[in-house]
């Protein structure tokens, strides 16, 4: 029989005093149970050593601990890690520890597949099959800290939300993910160290800005001009670069923080004088820098990275303007781990 019992993990603390103020006990001993859940990361109630046992089998009675498991990890001869996460219902995502001389990123995932069609990416092959639950994001964060004191004797240090999914199309879920990794109750992590990614979805973008969110954004631009970006990523029919634009102004105004545009070049698609040009123009609107990433094969030939000559041609025009841009080399690309290969293959 399936188990209907909640997940104690969806209750916030208050939730969880007033539970236990009605089951008759102190309101303190929801703190001690949250403190287990959350700080202790405690996989069974059985773990809540400082909880009597007849409390823990009350919590037992009513309430599952749904804990994210990690199914397959497969590490890189880069030193990158790949997780497969198995969730309570069986299905699978992937989030990846991403090493640097100085820095341990985690690239965690926001859906189970996702609601978007880039036709470049292999997540977008899966479709959107649910989205994840806050803990579920917050236990990947928690599994590429271990594993990042493990295999590199440091904590973890940044976190990006580029993994599977869209995360402003789960945003209630992804923000409660990050106040508990900011909380210094979960993990305490400055937001300054988060990068929401996001294919750009105006309207959340807004709601991102009113909520006065501290973590950084990014956005997959791959193209300035409408007819290019639609054809690549046709939900930009629906939410066109006007809309963007007007959106990134006011997440600037109101945040004054700096964005990020992702984007690949790819032969013959973006790779001409118009689309640098374009480029150029977009990144007047705010304050902002370019990450080129090298593009990721995804098996058919429809998509190929642009010529180094091509890169080039955006670097002087960007740099020429003023603009800052980095190029951006791939990570673990021997276990599909770079950047648009999370297509649970394994
Ligand atoms: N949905 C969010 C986050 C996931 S994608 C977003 O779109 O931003 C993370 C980044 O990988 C995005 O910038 C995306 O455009 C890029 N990407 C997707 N497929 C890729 C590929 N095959 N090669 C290189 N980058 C890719």
């Amino acid at each position: 029989m399936a188990d209907k019992k909640k997940d104690i993990r969806a209750l916030s603390k208050e939730q969880l005093r007033e539970f236990f103020v009605k089951e008759g006990d102190k309101a303190f001993r929801g703190n001690q149970v949250y403190e287990w859940l959350w700080g202790k990361g405690a996989h069974t109630f059985e773990d809540m050593t400082n909880i009597s046992k007849e409390t823990r089998q009350m919590l037992q009675d009513n309430f599952v601990i749904n804990h994210i498991s990690v199914d397959t990890m497969q590490r890189s001869s880069d030193g990158t890690v790949k997780n497969a996460v198995k969730l309570h219902d069986g299905l699978i995502v992937e989030s990846v520890l991403i090493p640097t001389e100085t820095r341990t990123t985690a690239c965690v995932s926001s859906q189970v597949g996702c609601s978007l069609d880039c036709k470049f990416c292999a997540t977008s092959r899966l479709k959107r099959m649910r989205n994840l639950n806050p803990d579920e994001i917050y236990d990947q964060v928690v599994a590429i800290d271990k594993e990042s004191k493990l295999y590199f004797n440091r904590p973890l240090s940044n976190i990006v939300f580029m993994g599977m999914g869209e995360p402003l199309m789960n945003y209630n879920n992804v923000m409660k993910a990050i106040d508990k990794i900011t909380s210094p109750e979960g993990l305490g992590m400055s937001p300054k160290r988060i990068v929401v990614s996001t294919s750009g979805v105006p309207k959340m973008i807004k709601k991102m800005a009113d909520d006065a969110v501290k973590f950084n954004l990014a956005v997959s631009l791959h193209s300035a001009i409408d007819e290019v970006r639609t054809e690549i990523m046709p939900f930009n029919a629906t939410f066109p670069l006007e809309d963007l634009k007007e959106a990134l102004e006011y997440w600037y105004e109101k945040t004054q923080r700096k964005i990020t545009y992702e984007y690949v070049v790819w032969d013959g698609i973006n790779d001409r004088r118009e689309d640098i040009n374009a480029l150029v123009k977009f990144c007047k609107y705010v304050p902002c820098k370019i990450n080129i990433i090298e593009y990721n094969p995804i098996d058919d030939g429809q998509f190929q990275q642009a010529s180094s000559s091509a890169i080039d041609n955006y670097i002087q025009a960007l740099e020429s303007n003023n603009i800052v841009v980095n190029v951006r080399r791939s990570r673990g690309k021997d276990i599909d781990a770079a950047c648009g290969q999370l297509a649970n293959k394994s």
